[in-house]
């Protein structure tokens, strides 16, 4: 079996994607430590020469806190209003944060048909590439203030993916609150052993995501499986790993065995 740094040594452009339960704490309050934590990490990876891509969530949770809703809003509008308050939050303090290391930011809200009209895919797939070129961060979310059910991506491990694949980046990393993929659920089997190493996507893998997952956020195990399969099928590396962890996306790109590896078919 290759070794992770031959995956993971020539990589020059990654998607990073971060959920609410890395960002928030359980109050639904922003998590400062681990925000600070994701950030100098990405601005240090940038330093090194590798492009970054951030797809965030948290929108929807931070409208939220703002408005003064304790419990998740029920009506689409409700959510809709909740989202764009939310959103604003969100690029104000990755603007901030990010500008502390020198670092200048962009927005990206993106659809469904955004992938599936081919004039629409070719503009952001131009918008992604000159902002990389320009040594910008594009930081990404679906666009939730308009969106309606038909036109829904869903969940940002799925948004994730397919900007990998937009923008052909080599490696997707998804920080979880979740050290990686086991072979069976470990909240309720003591026995459950983490996956390093994943070559195929086969039946045995998937079974083993049911059930299994986080608490907070949209997604769970079996969408970051369906984003996986995206993410091999365009020849791109996949990360499952623990967004809370100090230096977790530095050590990756280390080759430390952290999380989760889906691995490309062809090595670089
Ligand atoms: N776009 C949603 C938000 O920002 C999150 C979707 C997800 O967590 O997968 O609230």
């Amino acid at each position: 079996m290759n070794n992770r740094k031959e995956y993971l040594k020539d990589v020059t452009r990654i998607v990073v994607k971060v959920g609410t339960s890395t960002l928030t704490h359980s109050t639904g309050l922003l998590n400062y430590k681990h925000i600070e934590n994701l950030i100098r990490q990405l601005a240090d990876i940038h330093n090194q020469g590798i492009q970054v891509v951030l797809v965030t969530s948290g929108a929807i949770g931070a409208g939220m806190g703002k408005l003064g809703h304790t419990i998740r809003p029920e009506t689409i509008p409700e959510k809709q209003a909740a989202a764009a308050v939310g959103q604003g939050i969100l690029i104000h303090m990755y603007e901030k944060f990010f500008s502390e290391y020198g670092k200048t930011t962009a927005q990206i809200l993106l659809t469904k048909e955004d992938f599936e009209d081919k004039t629409r895919y070719l503009n952001a797939h131009n918008t992604f590439l000159m902002l990389l070129s320009q040594g910008v961060i594009p930081v990404v979310n679906e666009n939730d203030a308009v969106i309606v059910d038909e036109i829904m991506v869903g969940d940002n491990d799925t948004l994730s993916a397919m900007v990998t694949n937009l923008i052909g980046a080599d490696l997707l990393i998804i920080l979880s609150d979740i050290e990686g993929l086991y072979d069976a659920n470990p909240k309720t089997n003591p026995n459950a052993k983490m996956i390093y190493n994943v070559s195929e996507i086969t039946n045995e893998i998937k079974k083993s995501a049911e059930g299994a997952g986080t608490d907070l956020g949209t997604g769970g195990m079996a969408t970051k499986i369906k984003a996986a399969e995206i993410v091999v099928a365009s020849n791109a590396s996949m990360i499952i790993a623990e967004g809370s962890v100090l230096n977790v996306i530095t050590d990756i790109l280390e080759g430390i065995e952290i999380g989760t590896l889906f691995q490309r078919t062809n090595l670089l």
